[in-house]
């Protein structure tokens, strides 16, 4: 019954402490800084995944990029003598381009002011444009005030055509201003998207932003844009936090209406055709360069040279051209990857049960080293897990969270483990030191604690006494009154015994019915009022039998001092019992102290 209440109480506190773990976590989650601490780590544990997995993913080979990267700036600087790039080069790369059929040519840059300097470069880039509807351009939404750039109108045929559904306002970033393409270009085309980007607090992009909201009225990204015209889709859905373009091609949105893109591999996961080397074959008529890297091809036009990419840092790589964001949102739309987090109340869940699992492997487990290995084996097999999870379910568990309350877990229910074995250590000792019966010391702590009395008086002169007890003629108490009566008396005189004696006093069942009492810093004189004390103690108490009768016993009582009636633990263990003999010698009931 004890064992089994001792269990409950185990398993009561491992479940107290798995809550109050997570009502810590809870409150700590409070605080922002702390929140922002776990996050940054789980996106460093996402981060380590996407790059474990993306050799398993296989990117769409239809799409490249047209690299304005270090070698061209050289090159432009070499030919034209001057940066940016001429928009007399852009028609001409356009022209060039259109002559192979590409699907799509998407330029993730901004033409946002005519060159004054140079009208006829931008005539023929605008008509460039105009002459072929398979061109994109990007623009960008902002908040400045209408003091720094007037906020205008869009064309309504910019707008994203949303049929069914809403994306409430909370949390979603409404835009007041944007840097809209020049007016001509604007005016020549409609497939213009935005190109905005999202960093998290650590500066690394993991999301984009698929629909923006600017002036009451939704408008797409540039590769959601593109996706469309692609897919044949006119417009889109928003249906339970997805928005949705076709049967087969939905887009999980997060709580900030963002999308987690899914890698497909570090810089140069698309191929990359430089842009100076198109140049050249354009010059140089060079058509079947053209035709074997961009027939059929969606194109997106954009910087690589890390000293003009405005976006460095993704979660596969730390320097990445900003023009990859796009070809793997595009990637991710057209093979349906994004990756969906899961939300806080799975991971609470699945944090705990990992905790309790923790927590019953330390209260069930003796070995130390083979708990330890549990928990490093949970936390191992999870973090796989993740990683297999992430591949094939396209979903982000958390990891930090549950390693944290694993671990908390695993300290503090060792610690409850501990507790109670130290209790137990305890309990037991004091069942090895007591006796059964009478609940006073037995004798062989007795033995142990006359040589500890000895020592102390022969180091420290510390005395002591030892008063022995024998109960009188309790041979014939058992056989008039049954042994169960004898044992009742036996436990009231221990009780008296333990009622008369200071608690520095060592109360112990000698043996049978003999009891001893050694006196601590006692000496004979003060020995023998205590025993005469308890001797009168006795007498005049009534004794409560087995069936409630009530009798009188006497005791006999030897007294011997250390140093005075012998120097060992037996010489003062024999005086006393001679002394013991002597009154019972000479008529019982009574204290002597001289042998
Ligand atoms: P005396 O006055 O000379 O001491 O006579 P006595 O009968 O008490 O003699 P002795 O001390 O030799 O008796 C010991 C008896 O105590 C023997 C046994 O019946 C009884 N006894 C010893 N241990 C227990 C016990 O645990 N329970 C009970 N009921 N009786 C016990
Ligand atoms: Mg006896
Ligand atoms: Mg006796």
């Amino acid at each position: 019954m004890k064992e089994k209440h001792k269990k409950s109480l185990m398993y009561l506190g491992y479940t107290l402490i798995v809550l109050l773990i997570f009502f810590f976590f809870g409150w700590l989650g409070h605080f922002g800084t702390f929140k922002t601490f776990i996050t940054s780590i789980e996106q460093s544990t996402f981060d380590l995944r996407q790059t474990l997995i993306t050799k398993y993913k296989k990117p769409n080979k239809d799409i490249v990029i047209l690299a304005v990267d270090g070698a061209t700036y050289e090159y432009i600087m070499d030919k034209y003598g001057y940066w940016p790039i001429s928009r007399q080069v852009w028609a001409d790369v356009v022209n060039g381009i259109e002559k192979t059929n590409p699907k799509y040519i998407i330029f993730d840059m901004l033409f946002v002011k005519p060159n004054l300097a140079d009208i006829q470069a931008d005539n023929a880039f605008v008509q460039s444009v105009k002459n072929n509807n398979n061109v994109y351009l990007s623009m960008n939404f902002d908040n400045y005030e209408d003091a720094i750039r007037q906020s205008q109108n869009l064309d309504p045929k910019f707008k994203l055509n949303v049929k069914e559904g809403n994306l409430d306002d909370n949390g979603f970033v409404t835009f007041i201003n944007s840097r809209m393409v020049m007016g001509d270009l604007a005016k020549a085309t409609k497939n213009i998207g935005i190109v905005n980007i999202n960093r998290d607090q650590d500066g690394i992009i993991r999301n984009t932003t698929p629909i923006f909201k600017y002036k009451k009225n939704y408008y797409p990204n540039l590769s959601l844009r593109v996706a469309m015209d692609y897919l044949g889709v006119d417009s889109v859905s928003i249906i339970d936090n997805n928005l949705v373009l076709d049967e087969k091609h939905k887009i999980p949105l997060d709580m900030t209406h963002r999308a987690i893109l899914n890698w497909y591999g570090a810089n140069g996961t698309y191929k990359h055709i430089p842009l100076w080397t198109v140049v050249r074959a354009i010059k140089e008529n060079n058509q079947k360069f053209l035709k074997d890297n961009f027939e059929n091809k969606i194109i997106y036009v954009g910087t690589t040279a890390t000293g003009l990419s405005d976006i460095k840092s993704v979660p596969v790589e730390p320097h990445l051209a900003g023009v990859e964001l796009h070809t793997t949102f595009l990637n991710n739309i057209l093979d349906n990857s994004f990756i969906t987090k899961t939300s806080i109340e799975f991971d609470f869940i699945v944090s705990i049960l990992l905790s309790l699992i923790v927590g019953y492997l330390v209260l069930k487990t003796q070995s130390v080293l083979k708990t330890f290995l549990f928990l490093f084996g949970v936390m191992a097999f999870y973090t796989i897990l993740s990683v297999y999870i992430m591949l094939f379910f396209k979903l982000w568990i958390p990891i930090f969270l549950p390693y944290i309350t694993m671990i908390a877990t695993f300290v503090l229910v060792y610690c409850e483990k501990y507790l109670l074995k130290s209790k137990d250590y305890e309990q037991t000792y004091k069942l090895a030191v007591t006796d059964g019966l009478t609940q006073i010391f037995n004798h062989r702590y007795f033995q142990e604690q006359m040589i500890i009395h000895t020592d102390n008086y022969n180091r420290y002169g510390v005395i002591f006494s030892l008063v022995l007890i024998d109960i009188d003629f309790f041979k014939k108490f058992n056989d008039t009154y049954g042994h169960q009566s004898g044992d009742c008396v036996l436990k009231q005189v221990a009780a008296i015994l333990k009622k008369s004696s200071r608690i520095s006093d060592v109360v112990c069942r000698y043996g049978g019915e003999e009891m001893s009492v050694i006196l601590t810093n006692t000496n004979k004189q003060e020995a023998i009022i205590v025993a005469n004390k308890i001797c009168s103690a006795v007498r005049n108490n009534k004794f409560t039998l087995a069936n409630g009768e009530k009798v009188n016993v006497t005791i006999s009582v030897g007294v011997a001092s250390i140093g005075i009636d012998g120097n060992t633990p037996q010489e003062v263990i024999e005086y006393s019992d001679k002394c013991l003999y002597k009154a019972k010698e000479s008529g019982r009931n009574r204290v002597s102290y001289d042998a």
